[in-house]
This record gives structure tokens, C-alpha cells and sequence, in this order.
């Protein structure tokens, strides 16, 4: 390692230390020191945050775009040291940072153009009508506002894309919000780097510092004191559903409650439709199995759960994808917790009556392969944890007896990320009986393709009804996220020389 991280906080735009410390837990090299978080470093970064709100609310358009952009470019000229550090903490291939890096960027860079065209603000104008009878009307302008500074959980199965400087952040900057990162544990170097270039990026154009920090984790007092600081007005979280729920409650329980954006984890499941199985068992066998060891199955679209109609083509989907988790080798997780949770998830699927096990997985440590298990429709339908999602590359497969039972297991599922069709020409009327129901349980429905690999667009949509999200309203990936940042403000009658500059054009 040739990268050493000098394990501060980043409090705006100084590098600051706290008096405890902990040490890193890389998958592979040197473990670092790094100063810990605590409730008073969170009130120093709330504070900055805060005092720099106003200014950076003003700003135009384009300086923000310019900041998104540079800070993109700040990030690329650490790509080195990114990956280095990168791949060490998180045990995940260089292909993988520097793929995720590009994302990052290029996430940051779509953010800039978005604000640009400034659509986002969604402007609209009544006119005054002062000849109106009974009541004239007066003059009517609104458009979306800044909500204040966001605290930002980074996620520990995106160290880039989902982090420090990932979409929530590039969001929540591109709305004109100063942010506050609650740095993960899983990758503290990361972290730091990425910092490192957004503080660098605010310096370059000379902006308020106080727009951006990083606050190291350490222990659960930090995550509290963020979303509990009275100065936050809003939540990016992507993480577990324990976690998300109990922030979740605590900015319910709020004097002032703050919305949690937070993106909490599916099954996401695969509905194999006759006609598509009956052409392409093996296909889509191979295909579901690649698509759940993708990245040790640490992502939060992975498809667990494939829906299929028993029968000799189900027998071959189900051949078909054994074989290919049987070639996938075992590799590291991103943290030990995580994959003592993989185990431990595996095991309670296992021990569910009527769980057949089909590929099962002796892996110690942070190691872990594939497992498989199939249930009938059944034995699903009366056990609820079956439905709980089991973060790593385990597949379940729901063998149901007709199209009338597909449709009962479909509308058992909570709230999912995606939903998958698997279907063929001769699938239409099977696929249009189920749609409504996959439409209602889930934030993306997709035909014939596999869930992972969320495309950072204007279309997009990660989130869904809870569990998946914790608010069904909102996306954390796509230009549409910025909407969790920002609110409607109606400006009656204002003098043009009140009105903010993207008002008075209208
Ligand atoms: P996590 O345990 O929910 O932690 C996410 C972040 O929230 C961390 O910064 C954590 O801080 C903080 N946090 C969690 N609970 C908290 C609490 N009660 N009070 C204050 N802060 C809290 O998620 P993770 O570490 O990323 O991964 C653990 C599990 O989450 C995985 O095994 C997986 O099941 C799931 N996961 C799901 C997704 C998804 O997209 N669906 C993504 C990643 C992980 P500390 O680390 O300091 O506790």
C-alpha cells in the first residue's frame, strides 16, 4: 500500500480530530487509525452546514453546476489512490472501483447538466387577475427551494456511488443543500479520499467550506446525534432495514420531524413465465445465477427469489441455475458482519419448513459462496421470514402449481425494489394479470433482463413502498432524486426585485 490516509474529519473544510480512535478492517493490506465521530463533531459539522445554508441557497444555478463538475474532476485526479484504497477496504476488484468511480463522476457530471436546464424546478405562474370578480387574483409564482443542510449515511456495498460523494450527496449539492456524511466504517479511506476532493473542489471555487463535511463513524452515538440535530432537514440513508428503521423513528420522533429518505433492502423477485421457460430454461437458469453471484450478491437489486410453474421446464431452470452458482468461487465480503449475516440468513431459510436445499456453502470468514434453496408455493405462503431479504448471493426458487398461484405468491411480496418478468410473445395475458400487482409492490418492473445494474438516468427509479424505501414518493438514483431535497415555495405578489432569479424570467 502505497496510499496513506491521515484519518481526520473533514468539518468545514478543516481536517479535524475527536479523542477517540479506531482502526480500519480492510479485506486485504494495512488496517489505518482514524479519528472517531462523535455527538460533538456532528454539532460542528451541523453548525458549519447551517451557517453556509443561505449563501449556498443563493447561488446560481450554474456555480453549482460548476461545483458538481469540479468536484467530479477533483475526484478523477485521485483515481489512483481511490482504487488503491478502495479495493483494500472493501475486498471488491480494481474493474469494480474504477467502473463505480466512473458512475460517481459521471452521476456528479449528469446532476450539473440536470440543474442547467433547470426543469427540476418545476416552475409555474398564475398571473395576477385585479379585474376578477368576485375576488381578483394576485400574482402567483412558485418553484422548488433548497430544504436545508441533509446528513448522508454512505452505503457499505457502494463505497463511491452510494457514499461520500454518491448520489445522495450529488443530489442534495445540486439542490443548493449543504451536506453532512456520516463516513462508513466498512471503508473510512474511501471516504476520506473522496472528501478530501469535494473539500478541494469547494476551495477551488472558492465557496463556503461549511457546504460540505465528513464525520467518521465509530459508534451508533454518531448516526443519532446527526438525524436528532436540529439544524438537519432532511436523510439519505442506504442500509439495512434495522438501521434505517431506527433512524427512520428517531427523526420521526423529532420536535420538528425531518423526512428519512432511506433505501432499505428487497428480494426482488422473478416471475419465469411458461412460454419464456419453456423456450430458454437453461438461459435463464445461467442468466439468474450470474446475476445473483454478481458482486458476492451484495447489492440491493439482487433477484433472491424466482417464481416459477413446477414442472420438467422448471426442473431445468433449476438445473440450470445450480450449475452456474456451483462454478461461482468463494470470495470476500465486504465486512465480516456482513457475511456472519449472510450465514446466518442462509440458515434460517434452511431450517424453513419445506426448504429443500439445492447448493449449499462451507465458506468461513469474510468468505462466502452461493447457496440455493427452493420451497413450494405452499410452504411459502405460511412463512413469512422466507420473504426477508438475505444480503449475498442466496437464491430462492417459489415452485407454484398454476398462473392462479404465481398471482397469489405476487401478491404476498411486500414492498420490492424491482419486480421481474420473464416472459415470452405467448406470456401477454399472464404478464398483464400480474403487472398491477408488481406495479404496486415495486419501484421498477422489468421484462426480460435481471434487476442489477441501476442505470443513473432521468427515467430511473430506485425506491418503493416499504420495506423497500421508507418513503414510496421518492428515488435515491436518477435526476429525479433530487426531489427528496427540495420543497414547493409560492411567492404571492413579491416585487420582481424579491423574487429569486429563476422566477423572474416567467
Ligand atoms: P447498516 O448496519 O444499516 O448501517 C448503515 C449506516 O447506518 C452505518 O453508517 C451505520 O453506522 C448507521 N446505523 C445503522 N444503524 C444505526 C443506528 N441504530 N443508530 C445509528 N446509526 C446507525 O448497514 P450496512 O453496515 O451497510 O450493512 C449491514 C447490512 O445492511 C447488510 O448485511 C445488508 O443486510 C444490509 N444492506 C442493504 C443494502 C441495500 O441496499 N439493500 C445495502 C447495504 C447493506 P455504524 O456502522 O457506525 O453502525
Amino acid at each position: 500500500m502505497t496510499f496513506t490516509p491521515h484519518g481526520h474529519h473533514l468539518i468545514g473544510g478543516k481536517q479535524v480530530s475527536g479523542e477517540e480512535r479506531f482502526r480500519s478492517a480492510p479485506a486485504t493490506g494495512d488496517a489505518f487509525e482514524f479519528s472517531a465521530g462523535s455527538p460533538d463533531l456532528v454539532a460542528q459539522a451541523c453548525a458549519a452546514a447551517d451557517a453556509a445554508f443561505a449563501g449556498f441557497a443563493a447561488t446560481s444555478r450554474e456555480e453549482r453546476a460548476r461545483l458538481l463538475d469540479t468536484i467530479a474532476d477533483e475526484i478523477d485526479a485521485r483515481g489512483a489512490e481511490i482504487t488503491e484504497i478502495g479495493c483494500a477496504e472493501t475486498g471488491l476488484p480494481e474493474a469494480r472501483l474504477q467502473g463505480e468511480r466512473g458512475r460517481t463522476t459521471g452521476q456528479l457530471r449528469l446532476f450539473a447538466a440536470h440543474i442547467r436546464d433547470g426543469d427540476y424546478l418545476d416552475r409555474r405562474h398564475d398571473p395576477a387577475l385585479p379585474e376578477r370578480q368576485p375576488m381578483p387574483r394576485p400574482d402567483l409564482r412558485m418553484m422548488q427551494r433548497p430544504v436545508g443542510p441533509i446528513a448522508v449515511f454512505g452505503a457499505s456495498n457502494f463505497p463511491l456511488a452510494f457514499s461520500t460523494a454518491g448520489g445522495d450527496t450529488a443530489a442534495a449539492l445540486a439542490a443548493g443543500c449543504p451536506v453532512v456524511v456520516k463516513g462508513h466504517g466498512a471503508h473510512p479511506g474511501t471516504g476520506e479520499v473522496v472528501g478530501d476532493a469535494i473539500v478541494a473542489a469547494l476551495a477551488k471555487l472558492d465557496m463556503d467550506a461549511g457546504i460540505f463535511s465528513l464525520v467518521q463513524g465509530g459508534s451508533r452515538a454518531v448516526g443519532e446525534a446527526l438525524v436528532t440535530d436540529p439544524r438537519i432537514k432532511a436523510v439519505g440513508f442506504t442500509g439495512s432495514l434495522g438501521g434505517g428503521r431506527a433512524l427512520y423513528d428517531l427523526c420521526a420522533r423529532r420536535p420538528e420531524p425531518i423526512p428519512f429518505f432511506g433505501e432499505l433492502g428487497s428480494v426482488n423477485p422473478m416471475f419465469v413465465l411458461p412460454k419464456a421457460v419453456a423456450s430458454r430454461a437453461a438461459d435463464l437458469g445461467a442468466g439468474w445465477a450470474a446475476s445473483l453471484a454478481m458482486g458476492v450478491g451484495q447489492f440491493c437489486t439482487n433477484p433472491g427469489i424466482a417464481i416459477v410453474i413446477d414442472g420438467p421446464d422448471a426442473d431445468a431452470f433449476v438445473a440450470a441455475a445450480t450449475e452456474g452458482l456451483r462454478q461461482v468461487a468463494a470470495q470476500p465480503m465486504l465486512t465480516d458482519g456482513m457475511a456472519d449475516a449472510y450465514r446466518t440468513g442462509a440458515r434460517r431459510v434452511a431450517e424453513g419448513a419445506g426448504v429443500k436445499s439445492l447448493l449449499t456453502s462451507a465458506c468461513e470468514g469474510r468468505s462466502a459462496a452461493p447457496y440455493l434453496f427452493e420451497v413450494t408455493a405452499g410452504d411459502w405462503l405460511h412463512n413469512e421470514t422466507l420473504s426477508e431479504e438475505v444480503f449475498g448471493s442466496l437464491g430462492l426458487v417459489i415452485r407454484v402449481s398454476d398462473a392462479a398461484e404465481m398471482l397469489q405468491v405476487a401478491q404476498s411480496f411486500k414492498g420490492q425494489l424491482t419486480a421481474t418478468l420473464q416472459m415470452d410473445d405467448g406470456d401477454i395475458e399472464l404478464a398483464r394479470d400480474l403487472l398491477p400487482v408488481l406495479e404496486r409492490m415495486a419501484g421498477r418492473v422489468l421484462a426480460n433482463g435481471f434487476p442489477t445494474g441501476v442505470e443513473v438516468c432521468d427515467a430511473m427509479v430506485h425506491g418503493g413502498p416499504y420495506p423497500a424505501s421508507t418513503n414510496f414518493g421518492a428515488t435515491s438514483v436518477g435526476t429525479l432524486s433530487i426531489r427528496r431535497f427540495l420543497r414547493p415555495v409560492c411567492y404571492q405578489n413579491l416585487p420582481e426585485a424579491l423574487l429569486p432569479a429563476d422566477l423572474t424570467s416567467l
